[in-house]
């Protein structure tokens, strides 16, 4: 299948081809169909260099409003670089897209400038748990708009000791999202937090 053939809007297509994208991953022609043919939480086991940030940034970049200057799509991951990484990559994709504002929201820099940005309202950020929890309980960032949440990196971010940041940043999300959840491995926290956080999410494996 070819990324023509998924449904993926002609700009998004024009952009990822520009990045010489000519055929899509394993992991892309798995999860990109699912996303756009059926509703419903998803859990990925997948590796980093899978193309696993384009997977789940392609459909996403499709289905936002990008008329409503709200949050509508939250990415956490466990660092800094991988925050600024996810965004960097989805603003390429969305080169010939207009209107959409993607911003990342990172502990070690100034809080500031992000709660300025934050103000505008970018339909989609990506974050890393510490800093963005910081932000929910400062009462900086509106989550009440967001319909799709991504947990990259889930084995990492509870590795890293997230859980609570996790659970309070949850909690100021609305019960009707979709969410979906990506990690290298399965051990049983990532299974507990998959089971307390979906519903009867598809699994995929590359
Ligand atoms: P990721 O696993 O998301 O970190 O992606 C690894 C790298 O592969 C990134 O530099 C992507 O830009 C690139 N990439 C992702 N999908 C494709 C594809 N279908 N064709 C060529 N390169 C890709």
């Amino acid at each position: 299948i070819q990324f023509e053939e998924m449904g993926l809007d002609p700009r998004i297509i024009k952009g990822i081809h520009e990045l010489g994208f000519k055929e899509p991953s394993p992991i892309q022609e798995k999860i990109i169909p699912q996303y756009l043919q059926s509703p419903g939480d998803m859990v990925g086991l997948a590796q980093t260099g899978t193309g696993k940030t384009a997977a789940f940034g392609l459909p996403i970049l499709q289905s936002i409003d990008t008329n409503k200057k709200v949050p509508q799509v939250l990415i956490l991951s466990p660092t800094r670089e991988l925050c600024v990484q996810i965004a960097r990559e989805m603003e390429l994709y969305a080169k010939y897209l207009s209107n959409v504002d993607i911003l990342s929201v990172y502990g070690g820099a100034a809080i500031e400038p992000q709660i300025r940005a934050l103000k505008k309202g970018p339909q989609i950020i990506t974050a890393t748990p510490g800093r963005m929890h910081d932000m929910v309980r400062r009462r900086k960032a509106d989550l009440s708009s967001i319909d799709i949440l991504v947990l990259d990196e889930a084995d990492e971010m509870l590795n890293m000791g997230f859980q609570e940041d996790l659970d309070a940043i949850l909690a100021g999300t609305p019960k009707t999202k979709r969410t979906l959840l990506f990690s290298a491995t399965m051990p049983k926290e990532v299974a507990t937090i998959s089971k307390k956080y979906m519903t009867s999410p598809v699994e995929i494996t590359v």
